[in-house]
């Protein structure tokens, strides 16, 4: 029986009850692998187009839960931002990426995501240098992924801690271009090194007409606010032609690389190098 009645009965039907009591098994054993440090960060390489070199790789969560499940990130990330569990996840996270970007090339940068509800923490920029400086990595090679929706709960915030982090020299880099909310007179406020363009347009690159406008009217605009490129998800050699033959400055995708555990990077680097 689905009808709703004045109070909300439905909270009580069996199968809502299910997941409300998974949800907050999730949450404890969540609360759990933060205590014990037991969440994991892989690095997934991002590629210069113009050189073909590694030119960094982006941090992305992994858990691997207490029955042995691998939760993907696009369940326990909204769960650590509903919780509020989500700066000491973060905190926890960089400090064991910054110890690995450590040990790579100079020049390599450590691209790593932000939730939009940290950009409501004026803290923000004082947490991540403490974190850089105890970890000894130099601001430079840090770069922060942020979406376009977390430009909207506080834009005058956002703005100043994109100023403080830029004031630093931190790269702050635009995710997921062309899915958020995109009010283009209100990008224009707001200064970014990159601009990642979603791959949900890779996927329809060359397929129509309409996605190609698309694509080029991205790279173009990412152009005009001075920022370099990125395309994400790339997966097939045609995929990566199209993207450089448009003038895309960074490739991300399984076509060079799938996220892997730190330990593997080196091993990763120098198969690239013979090739
Ligand atoms: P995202 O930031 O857009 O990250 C890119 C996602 O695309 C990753 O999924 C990556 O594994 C996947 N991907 C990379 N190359 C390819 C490809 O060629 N084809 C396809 N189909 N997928 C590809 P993942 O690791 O599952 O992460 C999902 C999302 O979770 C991320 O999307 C990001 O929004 C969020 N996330 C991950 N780690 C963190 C984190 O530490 N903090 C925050 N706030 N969010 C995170
Ligand atoms: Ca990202
Ligand atoms: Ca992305
Ligand atoms: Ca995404």
């Amino acid at each position: 029986a689905k009808s709703r009645g004045p109070n909300n009965y439905i909270l009580f039907e069996p199968e809502m009850q299910a997941k409300v009591a998974r949800r907050a098994k999730l949450e404890g054993e969540l609360r759990r692998a933060i205590d014990q440090d037991r969440l994991a960060v892989h690095y997934q390489p991002l590629v210069d187009l113009r050189t073909g070199d590694v030119c960094g790789f982006e941090a992305l969560a992994r858990w691997t839960n207490e029955d042995g499940e691998q939760v993907p990130p696009n369940v326990f990330i909204p769960l650590a931002e509903e919780t509020g569990l989500i700066t000491l996840l973060f905190q926890q996270l960089l400090r064991q990426a910054c110890e690995a970007a450590k040990s790579w090339s100079d020049e390599m940068v450590l691209s790593f995501n932000l939730s939009p509800v940290q950009m409501e923490d004026r803290m923000l920029p004082a947490r991540i240098l403490d974190i850089l400086g105890k970890a000894g990595l130099p601001p430079q090679r840090l770069e922060i992924e942020i979406t376009e929706n977390a430009l909207i709960a506080d834009p005058a915030l956002a703005e100043q801690i994109m100023q403080s982090l830029n004031a630093a020299g931190i790269q702050i880099a635009l995710d997921d271009f062309g899915t958020g909310y995109s009010n283009l007179s209100q990008l224009a406020r707001f200064r970014f090194d990159k601009i990642k363009i979603d791959k949900s347009f890779v996927a329809t690159c060359g397929k129509d007409e309409r996605s190609e406008k698309i694509i080029q009217a991205m790279l173009s605009l990412s152009r005009s606010l001075h920022a370099r490129t990125t395309v994400e998800g790339v997966e097939d050699y045609g995929q990566l032609a199209h993207f450089v033959s448009h003038g895309c400055d960074i490739g991300q995708g399984y076509f060079f690389g799938k996220p892997i555990p730190a330990e593997e990077v080196p091993g990763f680097l120098r198969r690239r190098e013979r090739v």
